[in-house]
């Protein structure tokens, strides 16, 4: 049975336990470094980047992580992909940079900070899962700016990339975790 680990420092780490668990999935809170060794996979969740940050300095758990990113899945969701990216703008901030992409926090602007909307999946994961929208919550959420050639494109809302995956790394700027909708969550799953 696989475990993930949800890095539990800061943000809505709790709503993915809840959705690992609705799928079956054993999941374990991450505070320190010891803790890398025994999962599978982990989950780097909505907050705010810029403390996350902080935390993961001031807890000595930068390099335990990114030595952890380079040989297991990672999903970011919103602050946790804005951390994963090579790139950060709005303001630019230190990051992990083991997705090739470029995103600008906040960057849907004051009128529509936060909001529930549509998604469009792309044809590939569409047929895997029988339909091509999808519902997703969005707060005060980045924009996915530009992607490399490795980056795939696996939802778009308003055309821009909103979930990609890039060999065993994923990155959503909405938040699935507090959507009914198990299906992001499933696929990163499968990818262990
Ligand atoms: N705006 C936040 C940031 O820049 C991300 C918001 C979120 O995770 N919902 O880190």
């Amino acid at each position: 049975m696989k475990k993930i680990g949800v890095l539990a420092l800061q943000g809505d780490f709790a709503a993915h336990e809840k959705a690992l668990a609705r799928l079956g999935v054993a999941s374990v809170e991450i505070r320190e470094t010891k803790q890398f060794n025994d999962i599978d996979g982990l989950i780097i969740p909505g907050g705010e980047s810029t403390v996350m940050l902080k935390l993961l300095r001031a807890d000595q758990l930068m390099e335990p992580l990114r030595a952890f990113i380079k040989v297991k899945p990672v999903f970011g969701t919103c602050a946790g992909a804005i951390l994963l990216a090579k790139t950060v703008t709005g303001p630019a901030q230190e990051s992990l940079g083991v997705m090739d992409m470029d995103v600008e926090r906040n960057a849907y602007g004051r009128q529509r900070e936060s909001q529930i909307t549509e998604i469009d999946l792309e044809p590939v994961s569409a047929s895997h899962t029988g339909a091509n929208k999808m519902e997703a919550v969005f707060i005060r959420a980045p924009i996915i700016r530009t992607i490399g050639p490795g980056v795939k494109v696996l939802a778009r809302y308003q055309g821009n990339p909103v979930l990609v995956q890039q060999g065993h790394h994923m990155a959503a700027t909405f938040h699935p975790e507090l959507t009914n909708d198990l299906r992001v969550h499933k696929s990163f799953i499968e990818m262990l």
